[in-house]
């Protein structure tokens, strides 16, 4: 499921490839039952105008222009942002297509349907009225500390909770858990300093590499536990045993050994 650097990933395609060109048609795709999607009126008020810039917070991203209107994208499992040109086939499971002046295209592709696209005032009102808590790569120490510390839940929930901090999934909350060597299922609020301190610059650092490397996990580390993510396998950190369990509601992956 796309985390924070997934969608970083997605938001720079639409920058690089999709600013500043004038929409001339959106249009849905095929099969888009079950998809929130623009109605055919908020479509009609998309078209003549142009994405002037694009954001991102936690996992949703956004593209508009100062006056507006402006898309808010969640990507779901599996969804993705796709700028193609024209003479190119068009991407499989494409549920909408931006086609701009030119031979731009961007297609919203999402096989799983559980993603979507909504027409939004502006972010900074979408990421207030839907609650969301800062993105995890601008938060600060302290912010962090006593958001993370406050809570009651396991540790792993805590981090995933996007009220509290917007960007982590399963993957990477279990990845920054495993380099700070604490278990997920520990109690956030019995965390001690030092080992909140740890888990923010983990965090940072998991966050930090996935987003120089683009998101590209063919390129991470050997030590990574993405690159052992099965029960029963060794640690790749220390010749543990990575367990999987259910914290939350959610699968979790840690090593018995080094996480505690
Ligand atoms: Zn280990």
């Amino acid at each position: 499921m796309p985390e924070l650097p997934e969608a970083e990933a997605n938001r720079r395609r639409v920058t690089e490839h999709c600013l500043n060109r004038t929409i001339e048609a959106v249009r849905l795709g095929n099969d888009t039952t079950h998809v929130e999607l623009p109605s055919a009126s908020e479509r009609e008020a998309l078209v003549g105008r142009q994405f002037t810039e694009t954001a991102r917070h936690g996992k949703y991203i956004f593209a508009g222009s100062k006056t507006g209107p402006w898309i808010a994208v969640h990507l779901g499992m599996t969804g993705s942002l796709r700028p193609y040109t024209s003479g190119d086939a068009a991407p499989d499971f494409a549920r909408i297509t931006f086609e701009f002046e030119g031979d731009t295209r961007l297609a919203y592709r999402c096989p799983r349907k559980l993603g979507w696209v909504r027409p939004i005032d502006a972010p900074e009102s979408f990421v207030a009225e839907t609650g969301l808590g800062p993105d995890a790569m601008e938060i600060d120490r302290a912010r962090f500390r006593a958001v993370i510390g406050a809570t009651r839940g396991a540790v792993k929930s805590a981090l995933m909770a996007q009220k509290k901090l917007a960007g982590l999934g399963n993957l990477w909350s279990d990845e920054t858990l495993f380099r700070a060597g604490i278990a997920p299922d520990r109690t956030a609020s019995g965390l001690d300093e030092g080992q909140l301190d740890s888990l923010y610059d983990e965090m940072r650092h998991v966050l930090g590499t996935l987003l120089d490397l683009n998101a590209d996990y063919s390129k991470l580390p050997d030590d990574w536990l993405l690159r052992a993510r099965e029960e029963g396998v060794d640690c790749p950190r220390c010749g543990g045993t990575i367990t999987k369990t259910t914290v939350g509601g959610r699968s979790a992956y840690h090593c018995t050994e080094h996480q505690s």
